[in-house]
Order: structure tokens, then C-alpha cells, then sequence
């Protein structure tokens, strides 16, 4: 048995300034290609792991020709879309293969193309029309017809915070398998609804989509081979932004369209447990001082700075939540992240021990929603200087290394803040052990963050405060000016019936 696998992952934030060039995917200068991409992934918790791990149990060679993740940030270059693309459509022209697993995320957008996805998925299909394709989607992803027409088997995660990227890989892996074998016959069916769920509102953990993901388990044993929920990733302004479902059932298209109807009808139903109240920034503080201490066992009180989550497209360096922390003097805070490169080069070269006087953030400009990004002025001591170099405790993408670039962190007396030099959301515990901060030490823990740091902390943490600060993943959906998403669409248009 022969398998070409391959990964290619961008979630597209397109209200974005942060440039999206080849670079930016993978550690360090850029991608990973064959057997160095084998190494990385193999044995971790990631879509790629779960088919390499397929693969060895066939005991199938394996072609692995690429394997590419980037933070989400602005549209994607359209060099770096081509070299992507090009380097899995080489291989696939390569020929001899059995079957096809891809790890994509389904919300990649380029300079060009609103379904980066699908036009990968067309490209491998006009070379090689036979060949069954697995692929494994994010349940972030903006799904277009493109993505199921060229595709065997669309899988997607059930869980947000992603812990089941790999169970996730496994599913749409798995039934390839049988596909390849002759045993099944898989028929997909998908749709989408007019809606733009929150992301504040996505969680797995909550009410809507809690129970929508346990209707997609429990589908399972009604005759489906797999399906899937998407809430959709609404910072895109392309025409099939938001919610949508796909059902993959044994040569049963009917039922395909049944189940896939339920899903959507029941999301429908629910939309509006998917809208997000912001409340303002001061009110959140004063919530916050007011809350008792953590007593001895206890964990910290969350800060969430959710406006500005790299892991939705956040330049990360706006410092409007950070500012006001400090303004009001709260204490025994610690802050990740500030995305600063020149101010952590300024601490490195500091040292140790050295006090300073830095200007913070606010170096990116953010032209598609209003207002300012300023600096934010802050003197305090080098406390940690770091490689910011780590692997994943997990539960998210357990095992898989992650770089935050030369790292420091900054005492102020009161709040220790953390400097990175690549986008990484505080997803996982590390983030902040391996810069020397044990959070069950802090009375408050600020996060750019919206739902993933609950991966990491969400259990240890002793409640949560959302703060409305500044960012192009603002949850204050009437900041973004949606051109191109299909209208009428929930929230933004249709009365709430
Ligand atoms: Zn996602």
C-alpha cells in the first residue's frame, strides 16, 4: 500500500494585517518537507500524527511531501499558496498511490482565491481523477462545494478547544481505508445556514455547540460514517463564511441529506446562543478587583484580551487591556503575550537583572476596524530570557514542538509581562512554565486568548473575566465591514425569528 500525506493549514483572518508569506509556515524559516516532516509529526497528537500512525499500522509507504501550518494572520501570498500547492501536486503527479490523507484546516483563504482548499483539492483531482482523498478540516472552516466535490471522505473537529485533531484524522483516515478496500462506498452530503456564529460562543464546553457535537457523535450509530459541524470562522469576508455540516454515510445519499439537514436546522434553532453581549472594558476591571484572592490550591482569576487572539488573526501587539490592568493597579498579575520582536531584542540586550524602560506593542496598523493601536510605555526588570522553544503538554497538539522566538519576560513589580517574537496562542501550560511563570502562583493570568487557552488552564483557572480590548478578531462584529459574505445572514442582517 502506497499513501501520500500531506498538510497544509491557514485559518485566514482577512481583516488582518499581519502578512501571511511563506515563512510563516512551520518553525523557523518555513516549511517541513519529507522525512524532516516525518519526524516532527510522527508520534505526536496532530491530524498528521494520526496518519502516519495509520500508515506504520498498514505497515504502507509513505510519501509525505509537505507538511505547513501557519498562525492565523491576513490572506495568504499567493507564492507561498502556489509553493504549497505545487509541492503536493508534484507528488500527486508522481503517481502509484492507493490512497490520499490530507490534513487541511478549511478556512484559507489567498491573495486570490476565497477557498484555497478547495482549489488545492481541484488541482490533485485534475491530475489524479481516482484516487480517494481523506481530508481532515478544522472546525473553524468556511466550507465551499469545492472542498466536497474532489474529496472521498471531509471529516472536522468536535471539540473547541481542538483537543481531537488527532481522533479527528483518524475518523476521515480510517474510512478511506475501507474505501480503498472496496468495503464502503462513501456518499457526502453538506450544506451550510446563513449565520455567523460568535466565536466567543463556539466553545464545545457550551450550550449551543455542545449539544450540536454530540448529535454529530451520536449520528454514528443512525448510519453515518462521519459527520461533522462547522461553526465557521466569521473574521473572513468571503462568500461562504459561517456555520456549516457535512454528513458522509455508505452510498446512502438520502440519508447523507437528512442528517445534514437536522444539523443545520438544529444550529438554526439555536442561533441565538451563538450571539456574543460585550461588556465594557472598565466594568470588566472592577469585576475583576472585586473578586476574592485565589486561596492556597486555587487558581488564577483569567484576564481574557480576546479582541486580539493571534490565533484568529491578532497582530498581538495591542495593549489597551494590558494598559488598564496597569492603570488600576492590579497585583500579582502575569500577561501573555505582548508579540514585540525589537522590544525583546532591546531586553536581550539589557540582560538579566537589568531594569528598562520599554515601549510595548502598537507597531502594527490595523486599517479595517476603527480606532488606534497605541503603544504602551512600561519600565520593569528583565526577569527571563528565553529560545521560546517548547513541546506541547497537551492535551492540544500534544508533543508538537512550539516556537515563540527569542523570548523575555518583564517584571514591572506587579505584573510580569511576556515578550514573544512569533504569534502563539496561550493554548498550553508551557507557554508560560518555560518562561519561568507558574500561573497557580498568580492572582491574575491575562490571556490573548478566546477559547483555546481553556485547553491549557481551563481547568486550574478560578473563574474568567472577558475584557473588551482593541483587535481584528474584535468580538464587536459591527467594527468589520462584510462586502462579500452572502447577505441575508444571522446576525448581521436577519431578524432574530
Ligand atoms: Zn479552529
Amino acid at each position: 500500500m502506497r499513501l501520500l500525506i500531506a498538510m497544509m493549514k491557514h485559518e485566514t483572518n482577512t481583516f488582518s494585517p499581519v502578512p501571511t508569506p511563506l515563512a510563516r509556515f512551520g518553525h523557523g524559516p518555513g516549511p517541513l518537507y519529507g522525512e524532516a516532516a516525518v519526524n516532527a509529526y510522527r508520534g505526536t497528537g496532530s491530524g498528521l500524527g494520526a496518519y502516519l500512525d495509520l500508515a506504520e499500522r498498514e505497515r504502507a509507504e509513505i510519501v509525505l511531501p509537505i507538511a505547513a501550518g501557519a498562525p492565523p494572520s491576513r490572506p495568504v501570498e499567493d507564492a507561498a499558496f502556489e509553493h504549497m500547492a505545487g509541492v503536493i501536486c508534484e507528488a500527486v503527479a508522481k503517481g502509484g498511490y492507493d490512497g490520499i490523507m490530507l490534513d487541511l484546516h478549511g478556512a484559507m483563504v489567498t491573495e486570490s482565491l476565497e477557498d484555497g482548499e478547495g482549489e488545492l483539492l481541484r488541482r490533485i483531482r485534475a491530475i489524479d481523477p481516482t484516487t480517494p482523498i481523506a481530508v481532515s478540516l478544522d472546525m473553524h472552516a468556511n466550507l465551499y462545494d469545492a472542498i466536497i466535490d474532489n474529496a472521498t471522505v471531509v471529516t472536522g473537529y468536535r471539540t473547541y478547544p481542538h483537543i481531537d485533531t488527532y481522533d479527528t484524522a483518524k475518523r476521515a483516515g480510517e474510512i478511506l481505508l475501507k474505501a480503498m478496500r472496496g468495503a464502503i462506498r462513501p456518499v457526502m452530503a453538506w450544506g451550510n445556514a446563513p449565520m455567523l456564529p460568535h466565536v466567543m460562543r463556539q466553545g464545545s464546553d457550551d450550550h449551543p455547540n455542545r449539544e450540536l457535537q454530540a448529535r454529530c457523535a451520536a449520528m454514528a450509530t443512525e448510519g453515518a460514517l462521519a459527520a461533522s459541524l462547522f461553526t465557521g470562522f466569521p473574521h473572513a469576508d468571503i462568500s461562504n463564511a459561517g456555520l456549516s455540516a457535512v454528513v458522509v454515510t455508505d452510498g446512502d445519499r438520502g440519508l447523507a441529506e437528512r442528517l445534514r439537514d437536522e444539523l443545520l436546522d438544529q444550529a438554526w434553532q439555536d442561533r441565538e446562543a451563538f450571539v456574543y453581549r460585550i461588556e465594557p472594558l472598565d466594568q470588566s476591571l472592577a469585576r475583576a478587583k472585586a473578586l476574592p484572592p485565589p486561596t492556597p490550591g486555587e487558581g488564577p482569576i483569567v484576564l481574557l484580551d480576546h479582541y486580539d487572539n493571534c490565533a484568529s488573526g491578532g497582530t498581538m501587539d495591542t495593549t489597551i487591556v494590558l494598559g488598564a490592568i496597569l492603570r488600576e493597579g492590579l497585583d500579582n498579575v502575569a500577561a501573555f503575550a505582548i508579540y514585540d520582536p525589537e522590544a525583546v531584542q532591546q531586553a536581550i540586550a539589557a540582560g538579566i537583572g537589568a531594569q528598562l524602560t520599554l515601549s510595548l506593542g502598537g507597531k502594527m496598523k490595523m486599517p479595517a476596524i476603527p480606532g488606534d493601536n497605541p503603544p504602551l510605555t512600561v519600565t520593569g526588570t528583565v526577569k527571563t530570557i528565553s529560545n521560546g522553544r517548547f513541546r506541547n503538554k497537551g492535551p492540544m497538539g500534544r508533543g508538537v514542538q512550539t516556537e515563540m522566538g527569542p523570548s523575555v519576560v518583564i517584571d514591572t513589580g506587579k505584573v510580569e509581562i511576556a515578550l514573544i517574537s512569533r504569534h502563539v496562542e496561550p493554548s498550553d501550560l508551557n507557554c508560560l512554565l518555560s518562561l519561568g511563570i507558574d500561573p497557580m502562583q498568580k492572582r491574575y493570568v491575562m490571556l490573548k486568548s478566546r477559547i483555546h487557552w481553556r485547553a491549557g488552564l481551563g481547568a486550574l483557572a478560578k473563574s474568567v473575566v472577558e475584557c473588551a480590548g482593541i483587535g481584528v478578531c474584535t468580538s464587536d462584529y459591527s467594527e468589520l465591514n462584510f462586502t462579500k459574505v452572502r447577505r441575508p445572514i444571522y446576525p448581521l442582517d436577519l431578524p432574530n425569528r
